[in-house]
Protein backbone atom coordinates (compact mmCIF):
# COMPACT_ATOMS: atom_id res chain seq x y z
CA UNK A 1 0.00 0.00 0.00
CA UNK A 2 1.11 3.67 -0.90
CA UNK A 3 1.64 5.72 2.31
CA UNK A 4 -1.70 7.68 1.33
CA UNK A 5 -3.93 4.30 0.71
CA UNK A 6 -2.42 3.60 4.26
CA UNK A 7 -3.55 6.98 5.65
CA UNK A 8 -7.02 7.22 3.60
CA UNK A 9 -7.39 3.59 5.24
CA UNK A 10 -6.43 4.30 8.65
CA UNK A 11 -9.25 7.64 8.31
CA UNK A 12 -11.81 5.28 7.70
CA UNK A 13 -11.03 3.27 10.86
CA UNK A 14 -11.05 5.86 12.60
CA UNK A 15 -14.34 7.08 11.87
CA UNK A 16 -16.50 3.94 12.20
CA UNK A 17 -14.24 3.41 15.61
CA UNK A 18 -15.91 6.72 16.37
CA UNK A 19 -19.32 5.88 15.45
CA UNK A 20 -19.39 2.64 17.33
CA UNK A 21 -17.98 3.93 20.88
CA UNK A 22 -21.03 6.44 19.66
CA UNK A 23 -23.42 4.17 19.99
CA UNK A 24 -22.20 2.23 23.10
CA UNK A 25 -22.00 5.51 25.27
CA UNK A 26 -25.43 6.06 23.95
CA UNK A 27 -26.40 2.80 25.51
CA UNK A 28 -24.14 2.62 28.47
CA UNK A 29 -25.90 6.49 29.33
CA UNK A 30 -29.20 4.91 28.78
CA UNK A 31 -28.61 2.59 31.47
CA UNK A 32 -27.57 4.51 34.21
CA UNK A 33 -30.64 7.52 33.12
CA UNK A 34 -28.48 9.68 30.91
CA UNK A 35 -27.85 11.10 27.44
CA UNK A 36 -25.04 10.50 25.19
CA UNK A 37 -24.39 14.83 25.71
CA UNK A 38 -24.00 13.71 29.27
CA UNK A 39 -21.00 12.00 29.03
CA UNK A 40 -18.06 14.03 27.63
CA UNK A 41 -15.79 12.01 24.90
CA UNK A 42 -12.16 12.68 25.25
CA UNK A 43 -9.88 11.28 22.23
CA UNK A 44 -6.52 10.39 23.96
CA UNK A 45 -4.09 10.71 21.38
CA UNK A 46 -1.27 9.92 22.78
CA UNK A 47 1.24 8.86 19.67
CA UNK A 48 -1.25 9.52 17.06
CA UNK A 49 -0.17 11.75 14.38
CA UNK A 50 -1.49 14.86 13.88
CA UNK A 51 -3.69 14.12 10.75
CA UNK A 52 -5.23 11.33 12.40
CA UNK A 53 -5.93 13.83 15.29
CA UNK A 54 -7.92 16.61 13.03
CA UNK A 55 -9.44 13.67 11.35
CA UNK A 56 -10.82 12.72 14.73
CA UNK A 57 -11.97 16.46 15.08
CA UNK A 58 -13.15 16.72 11.23
CA UNK A 59 -15.29 13.55 12.74
CA UNK A 60 -17.12 15.53 15.99
CA UNK A 61 -14.44 15.13 18.87
CA UNK A 62 -14.52 18.14 21.31
CA UNK A 63 -11.78 17.11 23.67
CA UNK A 64 -8.48 15.67 23.21
CA UNK A 65 -5.98 14.64 25.62
CA UNK A 66 -2.37 14.00 26.14
CA UNK A 67 -0.51 12.32 28.40
CA UNK A 68 3.43 14.35 27.84
CA UNK A 69 3.95 18.14 28.16
CA UNK A 70 6.63 18.10 25.13
CA UNK A 71 4.27 15.89 23.14
CA UNK A 72 1.29 18.20 23.82
CA UNK A 73 2.87 21.54 22.85
CA UNK A 74 4.70 19.97 19.66
CA UNK A 75 1.58 19.09 18.69
CA UNK A 76 -0.95 21.90 19.18
CA UNK A 77 0.25 24.25 16.42
CA UNK A 78 -0.55 21.63 13.66
CA UNK A 79 -3.74 20.76 15.12
CA UNK A 80 -7.12 22.06 14.46
CA UNK A 81 -8.50 22.90 17.55
CA UNK A 82 -10.80 25.59 17.19
CA UNK A 83 -13.96 24.62 19.69
CA UNK A 84 -11.50 22.04 20.84
CA UNK A 85 -10.39 21.56 24.70
CA UNK A 86 -7.02 19.85 25.43
CA UNK A 87 -6.39 18.46 28.69
CA UNK A 88 -3.29 16.82 30.09
CA UNK A 89 -3.60 13.35 31.66
CA UNK A 90 -0.37 12.56 32.32
CA UNK A 91 1.86 12.87 35.87
CA UNK A 92 3.11 16.18 35.38
CA UNK A 93 6.59 16.85 37.21
CA UNK A 94 7.26 20.27 39.09
CA UNK A 95 9.64 21.38 36.72
CA UNK A 96 7.61 21.10 33.65
CA UNK A 97 3.95 22.85 35.57
CA UNK A 98 5.32 26.28 34.17
CA UNK A 99 5.29 25.10 30.10
CA UNK A 100 1.97 23.56 30.62
CA UNK A 101 0.40 26.18 32.36
CA UNK A 102 -2.08 28.28 30.01
CA UNK A 103 -1.43 25.79 27.46
CA UNK A 104 -4.42 23.18 28.25
CA UNK A 105 -7.86 23.66 29.27
CA UNK A 106 -7.36 21.40 32.33
CA UNK A 107 -4.82 19.25 34.06
CA UNK A 108 -6.59 15.91 34.89
CA UNK A 109 -3.48 14.33 36.75
CA UNK A 110 -2.69 16.34 40.09
CA UNK A 111 -1.70 13.75 42.22
CA UNK A 112 -0.04 15.50 44.81
CA UNK A 113 0.11 18.60 46.93
CA UNK A 114 3.27 19.05 45.73
CA UNK A 115 2.24 19.88 42.13
CA UNK A 116 -0.76 21.34 43.01
CA UNK A 117 0.88 24.23 44.71
CA UNK A 118 3.03 24.29 42.01
CA UNK A 119 0.35 24.38 39.25
CA UNK A 120 -1.51 26.97 41.54
CA UNK A 121 1.96 29.19 41.80
CA UNK A 122 2.30 29.36 37.89
CA UNK A 123 -1.10 30.37 37.21
CA UNK A 124 -1.19 32.93 39.79
CA UNK A 125 2.60 34.09 37.91
CA UNK A 126 -0.37 34.08 34.51
CA UNK A 127 -2.87 35.56 36.30
CA UNK A 128 -4.94 32.26 35.19
CA UNK A 129 -7.00 29.70 37.01
CA UNK A 130 -6.15 26.32 36.23
CA UNK A 131 -9.06 23.81 35.99
CA UNK A 132 -8.11 20.74 37.34
CA UNK A 133 -8.96 16.97 38.56
CA UNK A 134 -7.45 14.86 41.25
CA UNK A 135 -5.98 11.66 40.36
CA UNK A 136 -7.58 9.05 42.99
CA UNK A 137 -5.22 5.97 43.11
CA UNK A 138 -8.54 3.85 43.67
CA UNK A 139 -6.99 0.40 43.80
CA UNK A 140 -3.98 1.90 46.11
CA UNK A 141 -1.50 0.27 43.38
CA UNK A 142 1.96 0.86 44.40
CA UNK A 143 3.00 1.09 40.69
CA UNK A 144 0.34 4.69 40.18
CA UNK A 145 0.35 7.54 41.53
CA UNK A 146 -2.56 9.40 42.65
CA UNK A 147 -3.97 10.01 46.28
CA UNK A 148 -4.69 6.88 48.08
CA UNK A 149 -8.55 6.95 48.62
CA UNK A 150 -8.17 7.54 52.56
CA UNK A 151 -6.74 11.11 52.26
CA UNK A 152 -8.24 12.58 49.33
CA UNK A 153 -11.27 14.34 51.31
CA UNK A 154 -8.54 15.66 53.38
CA UNK A 155 -6.44 16.62 50.26
CA UNK A 156 -8.80 17.95 48.51
CA UNK A 157 -9.95 20.64 51.55
CA UNK A 158 -6.14 21.74 51.59
CA UNK A 159 -5.80 22.29 47.93
CA UNK A 160 -9.06 24.06 47.89
CA UNK A 161 -6.77 27.05 49.33
CA UNK A 162 -4.40 26.96 46.77
CA UNK A 163 -4.95 29.98 44.70
CA UNK A 164 -4.70 29.93 41.07
CA UNK A 165 -6.84 26.56 40.91
CA UNK A 166 -9.80 25.05 40.70
CA UNK A 167 -10.72 21.86 41.63
CA UNK A 168 -13.70 20.24 38.79
CA UNK A 169 -13.98 16.75 40.09
CA UNK A 170 -11.66 13.10 40.12
CA UNK A 171 -9.98 11.39 37.72
CA UNK A 172 -8.71 7.75 38.37
CA UNK A 173 -7.29 4.38 36.33
CA UNK A 174 -8.66 1.10 38.39
CA UNK A 175 -6.21 -2.11 38.39
CA UNK A 176 -6.60 -4.19 36.15
CA UNK A 177 -9.22 -6.57 36.92
CA UNK A 178 -9.87 -10.23 35.69
CA UNK A 179 -13.37 -10.07 36.73
CA UNK A 180 -15.94 -7.04 35.71
CA UNK A 181 -17.85 -7.13 38.81
CA UNK A 182 -14.57 -6.80 40.42
CA UNK A 183 -13.39 -3.45 38.45
CA UNK A 184 -16.98 -2.03 39.24
CA UNK A 185 -16.66 -2.30 42.88
CA UNK A 186 -13.66 0.25 42.36
CA UNK A 187 -15.65 2.60 39.77
CA UNK A 188 -18.23 2.57 42.28
CA UNK A 189 -16.10 3.55 44.98
CA UNK A 190 -14.47 6.27 43.10
CA UNK A 191 -18.46 7.24 42.57
CA UNK A 192 -19.38 7.29 45.92
CA UNK A 193 -16.61 9.36 46.90
CA UNK A 194 -17.10 11.90 44.18
CA UNK A 195 -20.79 11.86 45.40
CA UNK A 196 -19.85 12.35 49.15
CA UNK A 197 -17.16 14.90 48.68
CA UNK A 198 -19.61 17.06 46.27
CA UNK A 199 -22.55 17.18 48.80
CA UNK A 200 -19.98 18.54 51.64
CA UNK A 201 -20.21 22.05 48.93
CA UNK A 202 -16.62 23.18 50.08
CA UNK A 203 -15.71 26.03 49.07
CA UNK A 204 -13.48 26.27 45.64
CA UNK A 205 -14.37 22.81 44.72
CA UNK A 206 -16.90 21.63 42.58
CA UNK A 207 -17.57 17.78 41.95
CA UNK A 208 -19.15 18.28 38.27
CA UNK A 209 -16.52 15.99 36.45
CA UNK A 210 -15.28 12.16 36.87
CA UNK A 211 -13.28 11.13 34.66
CA UNK A 212 -12.92 7.41 34.18
CA UNK A 213 -13.52 4.64 31.83
CA UNK A 214 -10.78 3.61 28.69
CA UNK A 215 -11.16 1.66 25.59
CA UNK A 216 -11.44 -1.19 27.77
CA UNK A 217 -13.88 -0.32 29.91
CA UNK A 218 -16.08 3.18 29.38
CA UNK A 219 -19.21 1.21 28.64
CA UNK A 220 -18.90 -0.23 32.61
CA UNK A 221 -17.59 3.39 33.94
CA UNK A 222 -20.43 5.20 32.23
CA UNK A 223 -22.69 2.56 33.79
CA UNK A 224 -21.20 3.35 37.07
CA UNK A 225 -21.50 7.34 36.67
CA UNK A 226 -18.35 8.14 34.85
CA UNK A 227 -19.49 11.03 32.93
CA UNK A 228 -16.13 11.91 31.16
CA UNK A 229 -14.17 9.09 29.27
CA UNK A 230 -10.65 8.89 28.01
CA UNK A 231 -10.37 6.53 24.84
CA UNK A 232 -6.99 6.32 22.83
CA UNK A 233 -6.40 2.96 21.05
CA UNK A 234 -10.38 1.87 20.48
CA UNK A 235 -10.27 4.95 18.05
CA UNK A 236 -6.78 5.11 16.82
CA UNK A 237 -5.49 1.49 16.98
CA UNK A 238 -2.80 0.35 19.23
CA UNK A 239 -0.10 2.66 19.78
CA UNK A 240 3.63 2.03 18.20
CA UNK A 241 5.99 3.74 20.47
C1 LIG B 1 -3.37 6.27 27.40
C2 LIG B 1 -4.35 6.73 28.39
C3 LIG B 1 -5.73 6.51 28.20
C4 LIG B 1 -6.31 5.78 27.02
O1 LIG B 1 -5.97 4.43 27.01
P1 LIG B 1 -6.64 3.40 25.96
O2 LIG B 1 -6.64 2.13 26.68
O3 LIG B 1 -5.78 3.42 24.75
O4 LIG B 1 -8.00 3.90 25.68
C5 LIG B 1 -6.59 6.98 29.17
N1 LIG B 1 -6.15 7.64 30.26
C6 LIG B 1 -4.84 7.88 30.48
C7 LIG B 1 -4.43 8.61 31.70
C8 LIG B 1 -3.90 7.43 29.55
O5 LIG B 1 -2.59 7.68 29.77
Amino acid sequence: MTEKSWADAKKLDIEYNLKTIREEISRAAALSGRCEQDIDFMAVTKTVDEQFINHAIACGIRLIGENKVQEMLRKKPNLNLSGVRKNLIGHLQSNKASQIVGEVDMIESVDSLKIAREIGKQSVKKGLVTDVLIEVNIGKEESKTGFMPEIVEESIAQMAEIEGLHICGLMTIPPICEKTTELCKFFTNIYNMYVDIGSKKLDNVNMNILSMGMSGDYAEAIRAGSNHIRVGSKIFGPRIY
